[in-house]
């Protein structure tokens, strides 16, 4: 893949739904209306992937003067639930886009139910008693043509009795189903015969208990389409052998030209997670993670509680593009759009995650001090801010070494270094505690190079971070590492949770931080300088996610590829 990251938010529109709208708008089956839904079922959190489709159907909309609706495919009455509903439309909002109204299938019930009755009457619908593994089997291979239930010759005024009796809740779950009577001989597996409604004596959180009968998602989703009068019916390339049937239950239904088009696209697929609700489900049941808002996880809730910002979820899905074929877009991309977003806006800040001591020996007793530090050095509106400096401060334990190897440029004895917006500091001596640890670097600053430079021009070769000790503020961080340490988790037959990677999460104590850092809102992310993004918790105060490191991964995979 060639992508690269751009900041733009426009989706600069030449793919094959937005040409295949172009060409319908001048002289289409529509007359130019276009309308086209997001159909979640709520039985879950949306993930990355839903994001796509999102920015797919409300962007088609919007760049063609239409309406995208909302539309809640609730037609699973076990698994779905009211909190899925509110959460998917806050996660919606979030990502940028008004829902408006939502729409439901279930709000359809007695419409799909009217129209299943004209299906019978018309002879094209037939109550079968076998059960569910006997359809199936029935049904055939792609190689082997179907059998023909023993039910399928049904009279008309049977199947209206029985399917009378199936609606009233006389039988028990699996004991009947609703057939649409096509051909059990048809190349297309979905044309043998599909499953039109199942016996379900379950609460619907809509319904309630007035219904025990419930449509298949075949049945549902091209009629919800038809009734609300979308346009343009897009979904995932799985559904390409569902369309004959799509088309084919419009035609008996009796919809003309301007009917519902069907048109898929490929899913979007990121390397090191899963992008498959039952997945994200066992990550989150069998405790790999702590719930569906993990900051490891590819739900929106997880990427905003990492700091990904919706503007740079958007501009990845936009970037990406519509494809007709399936394909894996590596994670490091999407980690770039990120990356990119907040290297223009978040603030720079300094933070210790694992102090060591520094005591400047020739520091003034008691001398207060503040130094000026610039914000954001990319964009001069952000200004400066005073950081409290004073003679006793920490630096990263990993900055100091006692013995440095050859390229190791940074504080050990004898060497003198920068304090970002402070000043030189030389190491003279080190204290040591009972095992021999080196517990407190003793160093002397020079007053004359304040602000970072020696009027006498001469060089240091590091610049390292610091925090003042007295004004410090408590902080832990949240450090991670792919959720899966497999680029392609359960590929090839394999079982996902196999690669799960036992260190993605690295949760530090004891970070010290310059108290600005606490000025931050919850979800807001900072640059601690050097060390990468940071997202504050949206709950708990001093709890910092890494969102991204500072080092473009992406670029070296494309360098990498380039050579390749
Ligand atoms: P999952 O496979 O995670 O259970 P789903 O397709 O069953 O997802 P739905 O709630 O039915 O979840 O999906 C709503 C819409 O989002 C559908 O139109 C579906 O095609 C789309 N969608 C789901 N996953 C992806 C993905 N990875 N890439 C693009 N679109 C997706
Ligand atoms: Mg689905």
């Amino acid at each position: 893949m060639t992508d690269t990251p751009s900041g733009s938010t426009s989706n600069s529109g030449t793919d094959f739904i937005r040409d295949m709208i172009r060409r319908d708008s001048s002289d289409g089956p529509h007359g130019g209306r276009v309308q086209t839904r997001f159909p979640p079922e709520p039985n879950g959190f949306l993930h990355i992937g839903h994001a796509k489709s999102i920015v797919l159907n409300f962007g088609v909309a919007a760049e063609f003067g239409g309406v995208c609706r909302l539309r809640f495919d609730d037609t699973n009455p076990e698994t779905e639930d009211a909190t899925f509903v509110e959460a998917i439309q806050a996660d919606i909002r979030w990502l940028g886009y008004d829902t408006g109204e939502p729409l439901f299938s279930s709000d359809y019930f007695d419409q799909l139910h009217r129209w299943a009755v004209q299906l019978v009457e018309a002879g094209y619908a037939y109550v079968d008693d076998q059960d569910a593994e006997t359809i199936s089997e029935n049904r055939g291979r792609f190689t082997t043509p179907g059998v023909d239930s023993p039910w399928r010759g049904r009279s008309i005024e049977e199947n209206l009795d029985l399917f009378a009796q199936m609606k009233a809740g006389e039988f028990e779950e699996g004991s009947r189903v609703l057939r649409a009577k096509i051909d059990m001989n048809h190349e297309n597996m979905q044309m043998r015969d599909p499953v039109m409604y199942r016996i379900r004596h379950a609460h619907h959180f809509r319904t309630g208990d007035a219904w025990h009968i419930y449509p298949t998602y075949d049945w549902a989703h091209g009629q919800s389409d038809a009734i609300e009068g979308t346009t343009h019916s897009l979904c995932t390339l799985e559904f390409d052998s569902h369309r004959p049937l799509y088309d084919w239950y419009h035609q008996q239904i009796g919809l003309g030209a301007d009917r519902p088009r069907q048109t898929e696209f490929a899913r979007l697929n990121l390397t090191h997670t899963v992008l498959s609700k039952r997945k994200l489900l066992q990550l989150v049941e069998e405790g790999h993670v702590d719930g569906w808002d993990d900051a490891r996880m590819p739900t929106l809730r997880g990427l905003k509680r990492r700091g990904y910002p919706a503007e740079s979820v958007r501009d990845f899905c936009s970037q990406i593009g519509i494809a007709k074929v399936n394909g894996v877009h590596e994670i490091e991309l999407l980690e770039s759009f990120v990356r990119t977003h907040h290297n223009r806006s978040a603030l720079r800040r300094m933070a210790v995650l694992d102090p060591i001591e520094v005591v400047i020996t020739n520091w003034p007793e008691g001398q207060a001090d503040t130094r000026e530090a610039i914000n954001n050095p990319e964009d001069d509106s952000a200004g400066t801010r005073e950081v409290p400096f004073s003679g006793r401060l920490f630096i990263e334990r990993d900055d100091f070494m006692m013995d440095p190897p050859k390229k190791f440029y940074r504080l050990s004895p004898g060497r003198e270094v920068r304090l970002r917006a402070g000043y030189f500091i030389t190491c003279n001596d080190v204290e040591l505690d009972a095992e021999g640890e080196v517990v407190r670097l003793l160093c002397t600053y020079d007053p004359a190079t304040v602000g970072g430079q020696a009027p006498d021009g001469r060089k240091v070769k590091a610049t390292l971070h610091w925090v003042s000790a007295e004004h410090a503020v408590d902080i832990d961080v949240a450090l991670y590492e792919r959720l899966f340490t497999d680029a392609h988790p359960g590929s090839d037959g394999r079982d996902p949770m196999a690669s799960l990677n036992p260190n993605s999460r690295e949760l530090r104590v004891g970070g010290k931080a310059e108290p600005a850092v606490l000025d931050t809102a919850p979800g807001e992310v900072v640059q601690f300088e050097r060390l990468g993004y940071f997202a504050r918790d949206l709950d708990a105060p001093v709890l910092f996610h890494r969102t991204v490191g500072l080092r473009d991964e992406w670029a070296n995979i494309q360098k990498r590829q380039n050579k390749g």
